[in-house]
Order: C-alpha cells, then sequence, then structure tokens
C-alpha cells in the first residue's frame, strides 16, 4: 500500500511540472495546501479557475489579456507607428518597467530556433508584416535576446521587412551577448531601448 493518498499526489506531480519545482518542493507545498482550514488552498483554486476563465491573447498583439484587446493596444496615447517585437510577455512587462518605451509591442511567444525546430509558423511572427502595413508601423525594434535564437530571428524579421519602409532597429548599448531579456535590469534595458540602431 502506498503512503501518500492518491488526491496528495496528483497534486505533487501537478506542482512538480511548474518550472524550478523539484518533487521535493512540491511535496513540500502540496503539505502546505493540504493543511485543514487554510483558506489558501480555496484561493488558489478560484484563482485558477479564474485565469483560465478570463485570460486570452491580445487580438492585436498576443500579449496576455483579459480584454479583445490589452490595455497597451487601447491606450489611445502609446505612439502608434512604432512595434516592440518581444519574444514572450515577460519581455513586454521588462520593458513596460522602464517605461522608457512608448510604443506599442508584438508578442512572439517563442523564438525562431533552427535547432529545436521551431519555424515561423509556430510563432506570431506570419502576422507581423500585414499589422506594420495595415497599421502604419514606421519603425520595429526587434527586443529579442542578444542568443543566437534572438539573433536569427531579428534577422528573419528585417528580412520579412525589407522593401516595406518600415525601419527595423534592434536595442544596442549595454546588452551582452547571451543576456536574456527577462533578467536584465530596468537601467540597462531602458539605456539599449534609447540607443537602439538601424539593422539597415
Ligand atoms: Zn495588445
Amino acid at each position: 500500500m502506498k503512503a501518500i493518498p492518491d488526491s496528495l499526489e496528483r497534486l505533487v506531480q501537478a506542482l512538480s511540472k511548474l518550472p524550478g519545482v523539484g518533487r521535493k518542493t512540491a511535496l513540500r507545498h502540496a503539505l502546505h495546501l493540504a493543511r485543514f482550514k487554510d483558506a489558501l488552498a480555496e484561493d488558489l483554486a478560484v484563482a485558477l479557475q479564474d485565469m483560465r476563465r478570463d485570460l486570452r491573447l491580445c487580438s492585436c498583439c498576443h500579449a496576455i489579456s483579459e480584454a479583445e484587446l490589452c490595455p497597451i493596444c487601447q491606450d489611445p496615447s502609446r505612439d502608434q507607428r512604432v512595434l516592440c517585437v518581444v519574444e514572450g510577455y515577460p519581455e513586454l512587462l521588462a520593458f513596460e518597467e522602464t517605461g522608457v518605451f512608448k510604443g506599442r509591442y508584438h508578442v512572439l511567444h517563442g523564438l525562431l530556433s533552427p535547432v529545436r525546430g521551431i519555424g515561423p509558423a509556430q510563432l506570431n511572427l506570419d502576422g507581423l508584416a500585414a499589422r506594420c502595413k495595415a497599421q502604419g508601423i514606421q519603425e520595429v525594434v526587434v527586443a529579442t535576446s542578444l542568443t543566437s535564437d534572438g539573433e536569427t530571428t531579428a534577422l528573419f524579421i528585417r528580412k520579412i521587412l525589407e522593401g516595406s519602409g518600415v525601419q527595423v532597429s534592434r536595442p544596442a548599448s549595454g546588452m551582452p551577448f547571451g543576456a536574456a531579456i527577462e533578467f536584465m535590469d530596468g537601467e540597462t534595458l531602458a539605456k539599449a531601448m534609447d540607443n537602439r540602431r538601424n539593422m539597415g
């Protein structure tokens, strides 16, 4: 007979699928949640259900949103002519925290990776050129990380926008090669965005 009840085991297995959570940590969290008269488990269950029900992708930029259009796409004070292409939602939040970028975003949900077999069809890349045309975009800032996948993605974007009249730029100054945008400090990000360079 197994020592651990089935329902607890299922919770442990679900929690251990979270990034950075091993079985030991999952078990510790599960036991904490299983404590009687503890409202945390119920709050968590409701929050998870609400999230599943209410969250979707913004139909314009693919950021995580509760409405058809996210707050940034709905904001008329944002610069409508500049788009910042980011690999994911955490990177969008990192740039928003700096307050230095006043345009709107285009969230890819990944990077091109020939090694891992990730092509344009798996990312939110297909619609980028059409969006630029439809919305009269003048500049696209490709703010992908300075990794080989980030560079591959930036070069691909420059290629698909070639001849479209859209200026394609890349944040530059102070960004070390291999640095993930998500983990860079705000000051470095703000400086890199301010000193962005035309990719030609
Ligand atoms: Zn949006």
